[in-house]
């Protein structure tokens, strides 16, 4: 289905977009995350062409603002849940033993870094723990249509196998994005990113990085070992 999905969108002219996969949240209904993954609601699969080629234009950052919108009041307009109801259970993981006291520390150190190398100026923002990253280490999510940022989060797997001092690089990491949202800049692995990646530090650990890469770690460390050679 997301096949197909993603398949008729970029028939549609979707560009720089890597993957697409579909959710049954209502409150959110489309994000495209830093590395370039397109989610949105399930209902979309079973929209028309003209729904679909509406994302397609408000996806695109070059077109003027007034065009976006009318973009967006168009696929707001379709009834996704009609076509995808939400599950009776949200679509959450479930809490396991320990999760608390790592949710505080990581809130903890998000605090500290945000302290640290933004002045304190981030906002507060949820942090999630993902059993369901494989190969990434952390993730931030942005509501496109606010371009507000929503949520961090960490790969469960990273914090079970890495020394924390790689989960904080992997916070700060996240964090770089969330100043990139918050200040109203792409969010992406680009230049500016790269700029700030070295203001705050990471790319000390770029080669420690570039050695995760082999059990698999998020595109972003890549653009950042680029950053460095
Ligand atoms: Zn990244």
């Amino acid at each position: 289905m997301n096949d197909l999905l993603a398949h008729r969108l970029r028939l549609l002219g979707l560009r720089n977009v890597v993957s697409v996969r579909t959710h049954t949240n209502r409150t959110v209904m489309i994000t495209l995350t830093a590395r370039g993954e397109l989610r949105l609601h399930q209902g979309y699969a079973s929209a028309p062409d003209r729904v679909l080629r509406a994302i397609v234009r408000f996806l695109n950052p070059r077109l003027p603002r007034s065009v976006r919108r009318l973009a967006e009041r168009e696929f707001l307009g379709f009834p996704v849940e009609l076509y995808a109801p939400a599950p009776a259970q949200p679509g959450r993981e479930r809490p396991r033993p320990g999760d608390l006291a790592l949710l505080q520390r990581l809130a903890s150190t998000h605090e500290r870094l945000n302290a640290e190398f933004f002045g304190g100026l981030l906002g507060e923002i949820p942090i999630r723990l993902s059993g369901r990253m494989r190969t990434r280490l952390g993730e931030l999510s942005v509501e496109l249509r606010t371009g507000r940022p929503t949520e961090i989060a960490i790969s469960r797997r990273h914090l079970a196998r890495h020394p924390w001092a790689e989960v904080e690089h992997t916070v700060l990491h996240e964090m770089v994005h969330q100043w990139q949202a918050e200040t109203g800049r792409p969010v992406d692995h680009g230049r500016e990113f790269r700029r700030k990646a070295r203001e705050v530090g990471i790319h000390a650990q770029a080669r420690r990085r570039v050695s995760l890469e082999k059990s698999g770690t998020c595109a972003a460390s890549r653009a950042g070992g680029t950053a460095e050679a």
